[in-house]
């Protein structure tokens, strides 16, 4: 019989080799003494774990196509494993504890441990992470019992599924050179660093499959559907047959997509609609540009702050807004100011606040780490004198938080005139409307931005009460709740009456059972994965905008879920 298990798809795509389990928990640390005859044999045995795990780390080789901030988080981690901390000082605890080389290796790491957790600064408390990044390492290169991905031959995993734990980015470079055919983890959100290289990569992912490793044979033949974080065990041949239909029918819609490269999205009684694309790195434009000529409604710029030891700089921060304005070539850039928190934290992805996603993140993390903050608006004032750029304000939930934003604004405008440095003076800012009392006051806020984006993510987590990366109320993230429905459309009609663009660029945007929905409540600017640009296009270019938009308000404002699904499923027909 089929066994069907179901995680989080974060990397679409479907894979169909052999399992190749990796077993790569941490034995509990053992304590045993040294006698002191035999001291110097444990100082070197800890060296030869170091630097044993330092060539794995170099051994990763990086191809000239990674991100470049996927290279320095394994620079990060190289520093590390060469820092005194880690280098020099277990020697000192082996030598004066008389103690084996993982116990003394452990002591320091608490110790590391502790000085990040009362650490004031949360960005560098979430460095701690890193730290247990590469203590595990050198752990593992201590038990060294089971093989590391680095350890295994070379062709053995050419074309196998692998199934682990978690999967460090270097793990993902590493396995992909291997030649892996997919992955599937047990833990990790969709926004983890692995995940979006993964994508990237175009690896078949899917990640949060509790207990998968011990449902799985070694060798045993899987498919793995990364789109709808499925896999498949002991599958029969009709789910083959399945899945080699949809390979053939994705290959040729794809194919059929091409002729709406480069063309105009416009309705079929002639109403124009902006379609702009999601980014998270300088590299994704290569994806843009496949589709044609793009902006950029949404850049996560959460990604210049991980990997890395240190914040990024204001000059790092231009360097690659640069890049992107260059490769934009007149094209609308928006850079959202970070984002961090929740479940974007910095490090592995584990968050040290209760309830993150109510926590301190977004703009509230700005505002309250102002010396993290003001680097980027500078940063971001400059990159406006360069080329079209607005700049994009997250989890705004009240007005005070746009006030005390305009005024850090001024400060820095006032700092870059006294330093002579050029930016726009009429530079837009927008908010995003993702929190549900942003939503309803969406009217307020319009009359003091210059533009809102609907952050459908977080606004449906945030108004149905639900995590969205815990997989066990998954079920309830609804975009077509009525009150979520509701949301949007105050936002748009806020727009409209204030006078100001709209926009949404959560996922819903980049989804064609929605267009139709959105472009009948009033949407006009569309941001999503550029790898939906060209198939919602051609929905939009089916579609008849009037009649939707005479349609959709009064379906909204209906109500009943059961009514409401139906008549957003006429809409397919209608118009
Ligand atoms: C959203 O919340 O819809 C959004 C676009 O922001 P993010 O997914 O980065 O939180
Ligand atoms: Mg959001």
């Amino acid at each position: 019989m089929t066994l069907a298990l179901h995680g989080i798809g974060v990397s679409a795509g479907v894979a169909d080799g052999p399992v190749h389990v990796l077993h790569r928990e941490l034995p509990e640390v053992p304590y045993y003494p040294i006698a002191a005859t035999a001291i110097e044999a444990e100082v070197r045995r800890y060296q030869g774990a170091v630097d044993f795990a330092r060539t794995q780390l170099r051994s990763v080789g990086l191809p000239s196509s990674t991100p470049s901030d996927i290279a320095e988080f394994i620079e990060t981690h190289l520093l590390m494993l060469d820092d005194v901390t880690l280098s020099e000082r277990p020697l000192e605890i082996i030598r004066m504890e008389g103690c084996n080389a993982e116990w003394a290796l452990k002591l320091q790491c608490d110790a590391l441990c502790r000085v990040f957790d009362e650490m004031d600064d949360p960005y560098l408390r979430t460095r701690r992470d890193d730290v247990a990044h590469v203590v595990t390492r050198i752990q593992l290169a201590l038990s060294s019992e089971t093989p590391q991905p680095h350890e295994i031959e070379t062709d053995v995993l050419v074309g196998h599924i692998v199934v682990a734990d978690d999967l460090s980015p270097a793990d993902v470079v590493l396995l992909q050179h291997r030649g892996i055919a997919g992955f599937v983890t047990e833990f990790g959100g969709p926004l983890s660093h692995s995940a979006i290289l993964a994508r990237n990569l175009g690896l078949p992912a899917v990640v949060g499959m509790h207990g998968v490793r011990h449902l799985l044979d070694e060798g045993e033949r899987i498919i793995l559907d990364g789109a709808r974080g499925v896999l498949l065990a002991n599958a029969d041949e009709r789910a083959y047959a399945f899945y080699r239909e949809r390979a053939e029918a994705r290959r040729r819609s794809q194919q059929e997509l091409q002729r709406f490269v480069g063309t105009a999205a416009i309705t079929r009684d002639g109403e124009p609609i902006e379609l702009l694309a999601n980014i998270e790195l300088r590299e994704d434009l290569d994806a843009v540009r496949a589709s044609g000529r793009h902006g950029v409604g949404l850049y996560r710029t959460e990604f210049l702050y991980m990997n890395r030891a240190m914040p990024p700089t204001e000059e790092e921060h231009l360097t690659a807004y640069r890049a992107i304005i260059e490769a934009l070539d007149g094209e609308r850039l928006t850079v959202r100011t970070l984002d961090l928190g929740a479940d974007k934290q910095i490090g592995s992805g584990r968050s040290v606040a209760s309830n993150p996603a109510l926590g301190l993140r977004g703009i509230r993390l700005c505002l309250n780490e102002p010396n993290l903050f003001l680097p980027q608006v500078r940063a971001i004032l400059r990159a406006s004198a360069e080329g079209p750029v607005e700049m994009m304000l997250p989890m705004i939930s009240n007005l005070t938080e746009v006030q005390q934003v305009r005024n850090l604004i001024d400060l820095a405008r006032q700092s870059l005139d006294r330093d002579r440095l050029p930016y726009d003076p009429d530079i837009r800012i927008g908010g995003m409307i993702e929190v549900p009392a942003a939503a309803l006051c969406a009217g307020v806020f319009a009359e003091h931005l210059d533009f809102l984006s609907i952050g459908t993510n977080d606004l449906i987590q945030y108004t149905l009460a639900i995590d969205r990366v815990d997989d066990e109320v998954n079920y309830l993230y609804d975009a077509l709740n009525p009150a979520v429905l509701k949301l949007i459309l105050a936002t748009i009609e806020a727009g409209e009456n204030a006078g100001i663009p709209v926009s949404m660029c959560g996922e819903m945007a980049g989804d064609p059972r929605y267009t139709r929905l959105l472009l009948g409540m009033g949407l006009r600017r569309f941001s999503m994965h550029p790898s939906s640009l060209l198939q919602i296009k051609r929905v939009i270019t089916e579609c008849e905008c009037a009649t939707l938009r005479a349609k959709v308000p009064g379906i909204v404002r209906e109500g009943r879920p059961e009514k409401l699904a139906m008549l957003i499923n006429e809409l397919r027909i209608d118009a």
